[in-house]
């Protein structure tokens, strides 16, 4: 796909309604850990998720997206990204990856969080905290005349001192009145995408995928289901974050 460079900045007005999508979203993730139990259908979660954006008079951004037949992404485990809400039942111990969309009067707000199913092993555990830290790190970067790629300085860095590897093949993208907007966004130091200069007004989806063995993934039969090579566990951590005066918005924190 050639790359077209052709970022949107905001005004003040429509950060609001971002803000305002931002918001709605938080809330949904808020009712997220009661309903990850074992025993939970990944259908059940989903379910539930896009009963409380529609309630909120929201919609469901990834339903028919390419296809995409539901309001989540649901990914256990090895399971990097993209994973298909189905019959298969929570467990203790499992790692389950929850990304979902929404739009709110016409704008996109994208976020993602892994959350632990009743005790899990201590690399899952350590992952979903680095996984988390190297979000809030790539977050400690966006203000105005930083570069897009200080974000994924910010993640390989971090990530690979705690010897953890980061997904390359998937990146994080700039948001607004469409869910994938310019600029992309590694998560790693990239030489071959545009490294724009971050101004205010630059809204962007930050969104680590941290493998706990080798970076390599493939894509599972069903065409969406994103599994690391090894076999080991993956977790992906996302908020949409505007770029102000001030510095960071997290316009999707809980
Ligand atoms: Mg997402
Ligand atoms: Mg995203």
């Amino acid at each position: 796909m050639p790359w077209k460079q052709r970022i949107r900045l905001k005004s003040a007005a429509e950060l609001d309604k971002m803000a305002a999508s931002g918001r709605a979203l938080a809330e949904v993730f808020r009712a997220v850990p009661a309903l990850v139990r074992a025993g939970a259908t990944t259908r059940d979660l989903d379910a539930a998720i896009e009963r409380m954006i529609r309630d909120a008079g929201c919609m469901p951004s990834f339903k028919g997206y390419n296809g995409f037949p539901a309001a989540s992404c649901i990914s256990i485990n090895e399971e990097v990204v993209h994973g298909i809400p189905s019959d298969r039942q929570l467990c203790d111990g499992d790692i389950v990856g929850v990304d979902v969309g929404l739009i709110k009067d016409g704008y996109h707000s994208d976020s993602a969080e892994t959350f632990p199913v009743g005790e899990i092993d201590e690399e899952a555990e350590r992952l979903l905290q680095v996984t988390r830290e190297c979000l809030e790190r790539a977050i400690a970067q966006v203000r105005s005349g930083n570069r897009i790629s200080d974000i994924g300085v910010a993640v390989e860095t971090h990530a690979r001192a705690q010897g953890f590897s980061v997904v390359e093949t998937l990146v994080g993208h700039g948001i607004g009145r469409e869910m994938h907007e310019d600029p992309q966004v590694p998560n790693y130091r990239s030489y071959s995408t545009p490294d724009p200069v971050m101004e205010p007004g630059l809204v962007i989806a930050i969104e680590p995928m941290i493998n706990a063995g080798v970076k390599r993934v493939v894509t599972a039969e069903d065409q969406w289901t994103v599994r690391t090579a090894d076999g080991r566990l993956s977790a992906h951590f996302e908020h949409t974050v505007a770029v102000t005066a001030d510095g960071p918005w997290v316009l999707t924190r809980r």
